[in-house]
């Protein structure tokens, strides 16, 4: 979906141990840069790359991919997408993500019970798709961070982009503002259930408390409309939404 001039929102299935949802990484570009926000599971790149390709875009102009944070479902795609380029892709993320992102160490938001379901649920699914899982949870992909952002970094392309570090998701959870065109792209800080604006999820939040301060950093920035990774667009009054999330 094009959002603004500049602004596209994509809209990617994805299907995770069995289960059928949708994400939707964006894409903002400007005469010298084409960036891309989130990168999707391991394998995603032909589905990005066709979602890319019928919004009338091209994407052999990526030249920079942007990630909110280091689940797998963020990161997956980046090494298929860099192979695929024959120009360099400058892989951007927070500090704290970093060491994640190039596994050098392991963030363990999954609990042991947690992970023993998922074993459990990936063996009883057929052989051939048992591999790429058991892979991607026993060895999971990595990828080299170019360039690491801060809270309150600018870029200074397509109209300037600002980084807000938000922790709580993980640590280094960044959430990013379109300056020009007054976007805010929420990673998986917040989430549209029922047409309502709604923060983080418990379960998959290991620090809540930081979540929802987090959410408060949004207050001194004018936003017109939400990019929420994992349910699409909000435009619904997106200042007032966020400041009532937060007193809540
Ligand atoms: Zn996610």
């Amino acid at each position: 979906m094009k959002i603004t001039e500049n602004v596209e929102m994509l809209e990617i299935s994805m299907n995770m141990l069995g289960v059928e949802s949708k994400i939707f990484p964006t894409l903002i570009w400007d005469d010298n840069n084409m960036i891309l926000v989130d990168a999707g599971l391991p394998g995603a790149i032909k589905t990005i790359e066709d979602e890319i390709t019928r919004t009338g875009l091209s994407f052999d102009k990526i030249n920079q991919i942007i990630v909110t944070h280091t689940d797998i479902d963020h990161i997956g795609g980046i090494q298929d997408i860099k192979n695929e380029l024959d120009h360099p892709v400058i892989v951007m993320a927070h500090k704290d993500d970093k060491p994640f992102i190039e596994g050098e160490k392991r963030f363990n938001k999954i609990t042991p019970e947690r992970m023993a379901q998922l074993q459990e649920k990936i063996m009883s699914m057929p052989e051939d798709e048992r591999k790429p899982l058991l892979e991607m949870f026993q060895n999971p992909t990595k990828s080299k961070v170019e360039k690491v952002l801060e809270d309150g970094t600018e870029l200074p392309c397509c109209g300037g982009i600002i980084v807000i570090h938000t922790p709580g998701h993980t640590p280094g959870h960044i959430c990013l503002y379109f300056k020009k065109d007054k976007i805010l792209i929420a990673g998986d800080l917040l989430h549209i259930v029922d047409g309502e604006l709604r923060g983080p999820y418990p379960h998959n939040t290991p620090d809540m408390e930081a979540a929802i301060d987090s959410i408060k950093k949004f207050s001194k920035y004018d936003i017109e409309k939400i990019v929420c990774y994992h349910s699409g667009l909000y435009t619904s009054n997106p200042n007032q939404k966020l400041a009532e999330l937060t007193e809540k």
